[in-house]
């Protein structure tokens, strides 16, 4: 029989010959030291450098280590989900492969697994190497996504995170197709809690994540977890419609009092207001709609029960059901 996994470490690897034997030599440092079965799961994100070749060397020295390969680039957070699916240990860590996220820190998130949390998440309390952009944006999103969230998704957080089994089954449940990792672990919820650290700079190379990559992931967050966006129209459209109605309101009144008639400018403003408010709000009205569609379609459980207790018939697990 197969040995019992108890920790999988999960790293997402794109283009990172350079630094990926430092990482391996780290990561297997703190693991050996915890006296404890576990594997390196390495997802290759269609990287194009040598980055392939020391994945399968490495795998075939060392047992602990297993090679996920995808067929092109599908992005972190798909490589992230990839991980999670293939794993099989009691715990599972997301890393990242730059050395950005300490590995050391991995002890620290063990022992509060040990204490009873089932996910415990690395928040960065400064950032070191990164640009000012870079840290204004991400620090702006963060704060952005705080607010809009329906969700609420801890700042300045990434995916350097534990989670128990338990999480890991219910987060492969969730069939998301642009998926929000950080978002979908906070909404499935159990008992979470931080540990906080310094973000060092990448060890080699250059940010995998370009601008372009950055605002994805940031409209998958947003768009994953608010109906801010969709609810626009409706907001808009209460306003124009409401203004709208007070002009008529103030012009009638004038008639009213003075006898003076409709003017033409302030009739067509009038009629513009009304008109467009309608439209306005009948888009918010649409989009109510879609937003509850696309709650369908995210096919995300609808609830999640940790404990099911005082039944007198076992209760079974909603995926036993499926
Ligand atoms: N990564 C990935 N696919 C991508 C981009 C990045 O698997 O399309 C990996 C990358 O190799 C690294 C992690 O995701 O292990 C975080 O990426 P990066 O360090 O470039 O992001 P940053 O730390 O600059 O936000
Ligand atoms: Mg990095």
């Amino acid at each position: 029989m197969l040995n019992k996994i108890n920790y999988s470490i999960v790293i997402p690897v794109y283009n990172e010959a350079e630094v990926l034997q430092s990482s391996y030599v780290r990561l297997t440092d703190v693991l050996q030291n915890l006296s404890a079965n576990y594997e390196l799961l390495f997802v290759n994100d269609g990287s194009w450098d040598d980055t392939k070749r020391q994945l399968d060397q490495m795998e075939r020295h060392d047992e602990h280590v297993k090679v996920l390969h995808f067929s092109r680039n599908f992005g972190h957070q798909l490589a992230i989900t990839a991980g999670v699916d293939y794993a099989s240990g009691e715990a599972v860590v997301v890393i990242d492969a730059d050395l950005q996220d300490p590995p050391e820190l991995i002890p620290e998130m063990i022992q509060k697994w040990q204490e009873g949390y089932d996910v415990i998440y690395a928040k960065r309390s400064a950032r070191k190497g990164e640009s000012p952009f870079k840290k204004l944006s991400a620090s702006l999103f963060y704060r952005i996504l705080d607010k809009v969230s329906e969700t609420s998704i801890p700042l300045d957080t990434g995916d350097f995170r534990l989670m128990d089994k338990k999480v890991c089954e219910q987060l492969r449940l969730i069939d998301e197709k642009n998926p929000f990792v950080r978002g979908q672990v906070s909404w499935i919820g159990f008992r979470q809690t931080e540990i906080t650290y310094t973000r060092d700079a990448r060890l080699y190379g250059e940010t995998k994540y370009p601008l372009r990559k950055m605002v994805k992931l940031s409209l998958d967050g947003i768009t994953s977890f608010s109906y801010l966006p969709l609810k626009l129209a409706s907001y808009l459209g209460s306003f124009t419609l409401g203004a709208g109605f007070l002009c008529l309101l103030v012009l009638l009144i004038k008639w009213g009092v003075t006898g003076e008639q409709l003017s033409g400018t302030g009739g067509i403003a009038v009629l513009l207001l009304i008109l467009f408010g309608s439209c306005f709000l009948l888009l918010g009205i649409i989009g109510e709609y879609l937003a509850r569609l696309f709650e369908d379609v995210k096919v995300r459980p609808r609830y999640i029960v940790d404990e099911a207790n005082g039944f007198d018939f076992e209760v079974r697990k909603r995926e036993e059901l499926a």
